[in-house]
């Protein structure tokens, strides 16, 4: 049967129509769902009687199945899900100052293969659908439903811009107004760059998120191989010539990485890559796992590789990851996958 959770509102709509319905029946049904976390079609008491059986014949509600729950030492929580193809998709709910963040996967492993990140060892395995995605916000909704959820950041296993038709139908879904609600401006894409898939979402559907992770082509391009076809200079020209972004910015991810990318030399190069452009920089001191082939910097090379960014006014951050204790961390989810290869 047909998951509801694959669909948009706009494809709500047709389907209400279709089953002889006015189309404001799909927003109402939205509401049900999406606001009052109601799953079944025959408590939906303000739809007509015929409306709710043909829906209950069309669709079901299937979530993926709440498999393990992790509390870190920092309030975050992991959230280990089990999909009905028997795979397990890691999803952290983030509280920060006055926010709880769900950081999302969209795929099972990932095909960019950067040498830093857990998921990039697993290899690819598969895209999550739309309702994969989207069954990752309800299903913490329905278990943490007294802390709301007020961000969401596409930054768990895989390269969202890499599943790019399911993303944007599951960008559509959190945006509805009927619905979920969230502004574009609490939904954040991180990518590797892949600039095509960029396109499709600047200025207006996401908030951007770029890992850089390297100041110079050669030193990306062999922790990233992906900047082979998206070369460094590319990604910042093509951030240089966003236009009507009002007074959103695009944020630079830079991963720390001791001896690789940390020392000052690196500091300036970025900075002078990144002269004049509009951007946040965020410093993600690397993360080590059991499965770690590089080493977290010492806090002065992260504190000096942040003064030099200061220095030269840009808007720079520190973000230690949230969930280190237990394995949440940025780019440590999905271990479990590389523990059963062994
Ligand atoms: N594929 C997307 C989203 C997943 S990774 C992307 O690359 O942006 C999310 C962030 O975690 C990226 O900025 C990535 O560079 C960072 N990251 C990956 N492995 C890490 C590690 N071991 N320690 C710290 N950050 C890491």
């Amino acid at each position: 049967m047909d998951n509801f959770f694959n669909h948009t509102l706009k494809e709500l709509h047709a389907v209400v129509e279709k089953m002889g319905a006015k189309s404001y029946r799909a927003r109402q049904l939205s509401q049900w769902v999406y606001q009052r976390g109601v799953l079944d079609f025959h408590s939906m008491d303000n739809l007509p009687k015929a409306l709710r059986s043909a829906l209950a014949d069309e669709f079901c509600f299937e979530l993926p199945e709440v498999n393990e729950i992790v509390h870190s030492e920092d309030g975050s929580i992991k959230f280990g899900l089990l999909l009905n193809t028997g795979h397990l998709v890691e999803t952290v709910l983030m509280p920060e100052k006055g926010r709880n963040t769900l950081c999302v996967s969209t795929q099972i492993g990932c095909k960019m293969a950067c040498q830093f990140c857990v998921t990039g060892h697993i290899g690819f395995v598969r895209d999550l659908s739309v309702a994969e995605i989207i069954g990752q916000v309800m299903a913490v909704k329905q278990y943490a439903h007294n802390r709301r959820i007020t961000n969401i950041v596409f930054m768990g296993m895989g390269e969202p811009l890499d599943n790019l038709e399911n993303l944007m139908c599951a960008l559509e879904i959190v945006q509805e107004a009927h619905g979920l609600d969230f502004s574009y401006r609490r939904v954040t894409v991180s990518t590797v760059g892949l600039l095509d898939g960029l396109r499709s979402i600047a200025p207006r559907k996401a908030q951007i998120a770029i890992s850089l992770n390297a100041s110079c082509e050669a030193g990306r391009s062999e922790l990233m191989p992906i900047n082979r076809i998206y070369p460094l200079h590319d990604i910042v020209a093509y951030v240089r010539s966003l236009k009507n972004m009002g007074r959103q910015r695009v944020t630079f991810e830079y991963v720390l990485i001791k001896g690789i990318n940390d020392s000052p030399d690196d500091a300036r190069a970025l900075a002078e890559l990144l002269a004049g452009v509009r951007c946040k920089i965020n410093l993600i001191p690397y993360n080590a796992s059991p499965h770690a082939i590089f080493q977290t910097p010492d806090e002065e090379a992260v504190n000096r590789f942040h003064s030099i960014l200061l220095d030269r006014n840009f808007t720079a951050l520190v973000r230690d990851s949230h969930a280190k204790d237990i394995g949440g961390g940025c780019g440590q989810l999905g271990m479990k996958y590389l523990e059963e290869k062994g």
